[in-house]
């Protein structure tokens, strides 16, 4: 999904170039968005890097300097109460509970005084293991940066995967025990990875992030493909951390659904908002877009083809309208 809207917005370039994003600001639909980014560092970050580009921190911050121009940043209250504000207004999440939200993000919003919402995993905090797509990036960054690991890898796949490793990086959360194998046979143990190297934020740093006024909220229970499961594992990953959530008084009124809610159907919707009278928004990332399950929110994925977030938002406003002219521009759920 994402390699296909990186190659849509490629083609979209020449367009967007011509017109100002203040000209193609006319064109937003709504007043209110919500952006969603995973992290910022200036680090090499080898369990992230072969999954989306993410942000320098002066990347990051020249993206909060355009987003303050055009919009008014906004917070939880703000936003379910539809504050009226006299700019588009922005609410920022982050998915994935990374350490960086709390090591280099979090200190840049004290700082300007905005807020942001964490969509977290409880089976990662406290680094107790990791998610399988980290696993895999991480696989990628090791054998690439090792002829050892290279040759080892040749030895022991004969063809299949002589000339792409990132193949690694196709293997389907159904398939995942295929990358404790590979690490195993590699000798690359995760646990240790995490011990030396904590790749998630930790409980004490969630609590400290919720006294700073950060909300911190859910994102299912261990990131899998919600298309893949059954409903009914659909709504115990979704309940489950939905009750971790409400366990530490964190934030339970809403939910981030991992990777995509693509093909969810209105059951699902229909029984999680049954069941948690509290909850008030599940939310996608599927860009500008409108869903016919009016409490499913779409957010705008900040992280495709490495665009700084002026790009990035004209690219969305572009391919909204061109949606629309094919009244595509609506998620319709059966
Ligand atoms: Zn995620």
């Amino acid at each position: 999904m994402m390699r296909f809207k990186s190659k849509i917005f490629r083609i979209f370039n020449p367009v967007t170039q011509i017109f100002s994003f203040e000209k193609l600001s006319g064109l937003l639909p709504f007043d209110d968005f919500i952006l969603v980014y995973h992290l910022v560092s200036d680090e090499d970050v080898k369990h992230v890097k072969h999954l989306f580009p993410y942000r320098s921190v002066k990347q990051f911050e020249k993206d909060l300097d355009f987003l303050s121009n055009h919009f008014e940043f906004v917070n939880w209250e703000d936003y379910l109460s539809q504050k009226k504000t006299s700019k588009p207004s922005i609410l920022l999440t982050f998915d994935d509970g990374y350490s960086e939200f709390y090591d280099v993000i979090s200190p840049i919003f004290l700082r300007k005084g905005i807020f942001a919402i964490n969509y977290i995993n409880p089976k990662f905090i406290d680094n107790k293991e990791m998610m399988w797509r980290n696993k895999a990036s991480l696989l990628v960054s090791k054998i690439n940066e090792s002829d050892k690991l290279k040759e080892k890898m040749f030895r022991w796949t004969k063809d299949e995967l002589k000339h792409n490793f990132s193949s690694i990086l196709n293997i389907s959360f159904d398939n995942r025990n295929q990358l404790d194998d590979i690490a195993d046979y590699l000798d690359i143990d995760y646990d240790q990875y995490l011990k030396t190297n904590p790749v998630y934020i930790t409980l004490e740093q969630l609590k400290k992030l919720k006294n700073d006024g950060f909300g911190i909220a859910s994102h299912g229970w261990d990131h899998p493909f919600y298309n893949q499961l059954s409903v009914e594992n659909q709504l115990e990953n979704t309940q489950k951390a939905l009750d971790y959530m409400a366990e530490n008084q964190f934030y339970n009124d809403s939910f981030a659904f991992p990777f995509t809610d693509h093909l969810v159907t209105n059951h699902f919707f229909d029984s999680i908002f049954l069941r948690n009278p509290a909850l008030k928004f599940t939310f996608g990332a599927a860009g500008i877009k409108k869903d016919s399950y009016s409490r499913n929110i779409q957010r705008v994925p900040m992280e495709i083809g490495n665009y700084p977030a002026q790009k990035l938002l004209k690219n969305e406003i572009i391919y909204y309208q061109f949606l629309k002219l094919l009244h595509k521009n609506i998620i319709n759920r059966s």
